[in-house]
């Protein structure tokens, strides 16, 4: 037997509330597309995917198409739409039909891919149209870059564009003028698009922050009404539990963020224990030396698991919950191995419970150690995953 050196438990239930909260908050009428990428932001994709399927989602949005055909194999249906949200490898269109997944699409090639290869499989298949509004990542551009693809899809007989979306560069700051900016533009663009005959049924913009925000949706639902589609939004953080602080007013604050609560707890335990002598230095560079007496434990996990660096004593003061009191990070982490101070928690003994992330010690609190963000902490977790 292999030893769990640190596993994650993922609460289904506050899952579930998150969803409702996101829900509630985007307001009626706005469909919401769970996004499950980078493995649920390192949640687990197949379980949560699940856990979001049995409690009402009909729309998951993945990276790619490998975690578009893993997850599609973990549902076992294929009734619920995985939309394929970064990039598209026109070779990978066959595989895109054969697993029933939506591609994104912004150019006149993707859409001959996808032509193609849904003729191959003899069905029309549906793909949705990024509009490229101000990120300069992905996206057609307003004018002739649009036009061609346009012209494209309305000449196509079996690709059907179902939905036009963008995305937003600023949605966590209230009133930002580059969001009023890039509204401007889609909406420019969705008039290209309706001039071209092309009536989708969806029409998406907009992330957790911009549910939190708040003007994004109302903006959102007029436009798809003018358009007669349904709106939607996508949304991921805010699922997990997390949400970023809005900048500018405080208007929108309590609207969301409140009301989420952590899905995911990151756990391990002490392996071993040891009396330190004041004087003693620990770990590489010998980083930190005990002004008294000390006892540390050992934690299995380091960098190379996610329990990052910055956390280092000498770095940014991370510590740890053990016994539900903190036990600060002693000397620097190391690739597998970190000692905690736990002198003050005399329960602390071989076998504890660790908790590394979770109550006491948030995603936010190790993205201040980091100087990041708490999606890069969340995606960057590599353990066992453990669905509560
Ligand atoms: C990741 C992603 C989202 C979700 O963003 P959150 O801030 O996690 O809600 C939405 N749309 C696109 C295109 C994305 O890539």
């Amino acid at each position: 037997m292999t030893l769990v050196k640190s596993w994650v438990e993922i609460s289904g239930s506050r899952l579930m509330e998150n969803l409702r909260a996101v829900q509630a908050a985007a307001s009626a009428g706005v469909e919401t597309l769970a996004v499950v990428k980078a493995n649920a932001y390192g949640h687990g994709a197949a379980g949560v995917g699940r856990a979001l399927v049995a409690g009402g989602a009909r729309w998951l949005g993945v990276n790619d198409i490998e975690e578009g055909t893993e997850l599609r194999r973990a549902l076992g249906e294929d009734s619920t739409r995985l939309l394929v949200m970064c990039g598209m490898d026109l070779a990978d269109a066959p595989e895109i039909v054969a697993h029933g997944l939506t591609p994104v699409v912004w150019t006149a090639e993707h859409v001959d891919a996808m032509e193609s290869a849904a003729r191959d499989a003899g069905h029309r298949v549906k793909v949705h149209l990024e509009l490229e509004t101000g990120m300069a990542r992905q996206g057609a551009a307003l004018g002739a870059e649009l036009a061609s693809v346009l012209e494209r899809l309305g000449g196509s007989k079996w690709v059907e564009c179902e939905g036009v979306m963008s995305h937003l560069a600023c949605s966590e700051v209230v009133g930002s003028t580059v969001t009023l900016a890039q509204q401007e533009r889609f909406a420019q663009a969705l008039d290209q698009v309706a001039a071209a005959g092309i009536r989708p049924e969806l029409v998406h913009l907009g992330n957790s922050s911009a549910v939190a925000e708040g003007s994004t949706m109302e903006w959102l639902r007029e436009t798809a009404l003018r358009m007669k589609a349904k709106p939607m939004v996508r949304t991921g953080l805010s699922l997990y539990g997390y949400c970023l602080e809005m900048e500018g007013a405080k208007v929108a604050e309590g609207k969301l963020r409140s009301r989420l609560r952590p899905v995911l707890t990151w756990k391990t335990r002490v392996t071993g224990l040891r009396e330190l002598a004041a004087g003693a230095t620990v770990g590489y560079g010998a980083t930190f030396t005990a002004s008294h007496p000390m006892r540390l434990a050992l934690l299995p996990v380091g960098y190379a698991d996610g329990f990052r660096r910055e956390a280092s004593s000498s770095d940014g003061h991370g510590w740890v919950m053990i016994a539900a009191r903190r036990a600060p990070v002693v000397g620097r982490v190391s690739m597998n191995l970190t000692t905690v101070d736990v002198t003050a928690i005399p329960e602390a003994a071989l076998g504890s419970e660790v908790v590394l992330l979770g109550e006491g010690v948030t995603a936010e609190d190790h993205a201040r150690w980091c100087g990041t963000i708490a999606y890069e902490i969340l995606c960057g977790i590599r353990a066992h995953f453990v669905m509560l």
